[in-house]
């Protein structure tokens, strides 16, 4: 795009200053690309980006029907197998993080995070061996979906599984950002709000939408449960550490989403 357009584009009062900087780059799921300076940028933008946003509002709104069906499930089965939720992973995965480089990587939120991704990579090709399903990196690599065709899964079963995998790695990355900031730097938007939380509010929405997907997973596959229990389990337990940990980052006001009736 040339200069002079973008410049004039910066200036049009329909866009919300910072949208993108609290959001999970998910464009073509965003609520809010009518008011994304970034989205209308891109070469591919839809003609109706008011329509895409009510489109994607009721997509993500259908699946918040699930979420506390789920929640209550993740209670059971904790309790079940004697599980406590406020506690984190761990396991040998966890104990071999003196590997890892930097303080914020070296963090207990970010090392669960990144054995979650692990065990969803393990589930998946455990439960999808014959090839064929794209792999997570491939998802946020161009900045837009694969379509995993998996023969037997219906259309609720393939957003799962998308919403699984755009957020499967965003999780941890959201973490170390919001784990990396100064305790004291505010936001670009709002100089009464931190930054970490920010970024950390947008691993939260990535952890609860995941949780929800899980949920659908299971009602879909309620053969494969054994298997997606200890996932979703220890998805629910990074949760709450996150939300321990940063107190405030569920309150933060994300330019747009949260003020918006729109609401992601
Ligand atoms: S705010 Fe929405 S449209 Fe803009 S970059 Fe983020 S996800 Fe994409």
């Amino acid at each position: 795009m040339e200069k002079k357009k973008l410049l004039d584009l910066a200036e049009d009062p329909r866009f919300i200053p910072g949208i993108y900087n609290y959001c999970d780059r998910w464009c073509e799921r965003c609520t809010m690309t009518s008011a994304c300076l970034v989205y209308s940028t891109l070469e591919d933008a839809s003609d109706d980006p008011a329509g895409l946003d009510l489109h994607n509002a009721e997509f993500w709104e259908d699946l918040q029907q699930i979420f506390q069906q789920t929640l209550e499930l993740i209670k059971t089965c904790a309790a079940e197998k004697g599980i406590d939720l406020e506690a984190v992973e761990t396991d040998a995965v966890i104990a071999d993080a003196a590997a890892l480089r930097n303080k914020a990587k070296n963090h207990e939120l970010v090392q669960t995070a990144r054995l979650y991704a692990d065990r969803v990579d393990r589930w998946f090709s455990g439960q999808f061996p014959a090839g064929g399903f794209p792999a997570s990196e491939d998802m946020a690599s161009d900045g837009r979906s694969v379509d995993p065709i998996l023969p037997g899964l219906d259309e609720h079963a393939q957003d799962a599984i998308e919403i699984i995998r755009w957020y499967q790695h965003q999780i941890m990355v959201k973490l170390v950002r919001g784990l990396s900031g100064n305790d004291e730097e505010a936001s670009a938007e709002n100089d009464w709000q931190r930054d970490a939380d920010g970024s950390v509010k947008v691993a939260l929405i990535g952890m609860d939408r995941s949780i929800m997907a899980w949920g659908t997973m299971l009602e879909t596959l309620p053969d494969r449960a054994a298997g997606i229990h200890p996932i979703l389990l220890g998805l629910e337990q990074l949760r709450r550490k996150t939300e321990q940990t940063f107190p405030c980052a569920r309150s933060f006001t994300r330019p747009g989403f949260d003020i918006s009736p729109l609401v992601s």
